[in-house]
């Protein structure tokens, strides 16, 4: 009979560290918008989705986000200020992801909670507004137990049509703190397309081309570089695949 081995897994645990900025700091306004709909198949939100507004001021967007006009909405708008609106109920289908795929879902409206960040998509995050989402993230994330990998951008699930939250969104930041997730530093591996594209995959990415696919992967954890693929881009995405490699078996929809 084979020795049962304790081999200590490399996943984060399902914890977060303890901070100070916990889910009692949070205040949530409402501010109801009228672009819902039910949830499909009763599907319960397991992802979370982060966003920036791409419009001139937190006023202008709440209006669109409110406006049958634009048919667009998501749970939640944070400010710069750091003033949280909740806009759809969490029970509901907010209309902020559109067309796109993380792992098996593709009807990723039904199975997440939106987080629009009011930025004009050229300035840096504000501190009390990243402060403000670490908070509304650790509350989502106890009351659903959500794992930190669940928690991704606008542009992981759609990287040929969105490019929000943008390299200036601090990834590593909400990571330290068990809110999503980021690559260690590993020895460069040598550049090889296919295998790249297939670590994001086994790690939720979508099935799009490399010059689709590259770009949105450096977005979010090899910001500000450019060029072909290479070593380090390798290394970030094989680091990805092993650690948090996405349950297919799992997941439905
Ligand atoms: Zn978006």
């Amino acid at each position: 009979m084979a020795m049962v081995s304790l081999v200590a897994g490399t996943r984060r645990p399902s914890v977060w560290l303890p901070d100070a900025k916990m889910p009692s700091d949070l205040v949530i306004q409402e501010h109801p918008s009228p672009n819902f709909g039910e949830r499909r198949d009763g599907a319960r939100p397991d992802l979370v989705v982060i966003h920036y507004t791409a419009m001139a001021s937190a006023e202008a967007a709440l209006e669109r986000l409110c406006s049958t006009e634009y048919e667009v909405s998501a749970h939640y708008l944070i400010c710069e200020q750091g003033q949280v609106f909740r806009l759809v109920d969490e029970e509901m289908r907010a209309w902020h992801a559109g067309a796109g795929q993380w792992g098996e879902v593709t009807d990723v409206n039904s199975r997440s909670i939106g987080i629009e960040l009011a930025n004009p998509g050229t300035a840096p995050f504000a501190a009390a507004q990243m402060d403000a989402l670490e908070s509304l993230l650790a509350d989502i994330r106890s009351r659903y137990a959500l794992p930190p990998e669940r928690v991704i951008g606008h542009s992981d699930m759609a990287p040929l049509r969105k490019i929000d939250p943008g390299p200036r969104f601090d990834w590593k930041r909400l990571a330290l703190q068990g809110l999503s997730v980021f690559p260690k530093e590993l020895d460069d591996i040598e550049p090889d397309e296919v295998r790249f594209v297939q670590d994001l995959q086994a790690f939720g990415y979508p099935e799009v081309p490399l010059e689709a696919l590259l770009p949105a992967f450096r977005s979010r954890f090899h910001p500000h570089h450019h060029g072909p693929l290479d070593g380090r881009d390798m290394a970030l995405a094989r680091d990805l695949s092993s650690r948090f490699p996405i349950d297919r078996g799992k997941l439905t929809a």
